[in-house]
């Protein structure tokens, strides 16, 4: 029988979760829902909220008309010139942008204000720090420390949220060894809670059980993190986003199997991959 693992902390995370859950109550009160991109990186989760009734649109794009609707704001937020530009377009905006965004904007904003030139360890093109380069216009991004560049000597070393604590860990070594060239150095740690315990988690699981599955679309940053971290411990994890990328053979010399999630993957994802799984090696 195939021994199943389940990491504690799986599922949506909070910030994921009230955004869905405002989502639902604004459809079940019949408004006419219309979200800026995916509220969530997870084709089946999406499906599940469009069968419900709501609406994406791209704000890059011609807006449809939006003066009957409710405009919801994702987890990861839209830049600040986007946000009064709906408000003035829409009969209601409602931001659920992530608490933990948005105080990672307050403190790269007060860091600016305080004369840091500001940099940030993530994806330049990722939806959270689009919006972070609308609050700090001047913000340098950089997904590797070989690219780091800056020109004044007193600095500041933020973290997209979803990013990983060895990369950032390398990052700041290499401005630290730099010191000499500079007179401020300052290095907050702004990695959201949620994605470290998880990635401490995952390599957990793939370290200790023979297959490791991380449950989740490669859309999610999050997620295709921790596929990579799982995948560099054990090159038996594989990458699901339903029950129907579940391949029998993965098991067959298999005692034990580790799961976790990406936090736009819901636990009824979860419960169903586990209850597929019990069906195997019986
Ligand atoms: S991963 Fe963290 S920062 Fe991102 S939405 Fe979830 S709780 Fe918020």
């Amino acid at each position: 029988m195939l021994k199943i693992e389940v990491a504690k902390d799986i599922g949506f995370c909070f910030g994921v979760d009230k955004a869905v859950q405002i989502a639902k109550d604004l459809l079940a009160n019949g408004e006419n829902v219309y979200v800026t991109g995916e509220l969530i990186h997870n084709e089946a989760e999406m499906k599940v909220l469009e069968e419900l009734g709501l609406k994406t649109f791209d704000i890059a794009s011609k807006w449809p008309d939006l003066s009957r609707a409710t405009v919801l704001i994702r987890a990861h937020g839209v830049p600040i010139d986007q946000l009064e530009k709906m408000k003035s377009h829409a009969k209601k905006v409602v931001d659920a942008t992530c608490p933990v965004v948005l105080s990672l904007s307050e403190s790269i904003l007060e860091a600016r204000k305080a004369g840091f030139e500001v940099l940030l360890y993530g994806h330049d093109k990722h939806d959270e720090v689009v919006f972070l380069k609308s609050v700090v216009r001047d913000l340098k991004v950089f997904d590797y420390k070989e690219n780091v560049r800056y020109s004044t000597k007193k600095i500041a070393l933020f973290s997209q949220t979803t990013m990983d604590v060895d990369g950032f860990k390398e990052m700041s070594k290499s401005i630290v060894e730099n010191i000499e060239d500079l007179s401020t150095v300052m290095i907050k740690n702004s990695i959201c809670n949620v994605t470290y315990q998880r990635e401490r988690e995952v390599k957990k699981l793939a370290s200790e059980n023979d297959v490791c599955l991380v449950v989740g679309s490669n859309k999610s940053s999050n997620t295709r993190k921790l596929f990579n971290i799982a995948k560099n411990i054990n090159y038996k994890t594989y990458l699901v986003l339903s029950t129907a990328d579940l391949r029998p053979e993965w098991f067959d010399a298999a005692d034990s199997v580790g799961i976790c999630s990406g936090t736009s993957t819901s636990m009824r994802i979860i419960d169903e991959i586990v209850e597929r799984l019990r069906t195997f090696k019986n």
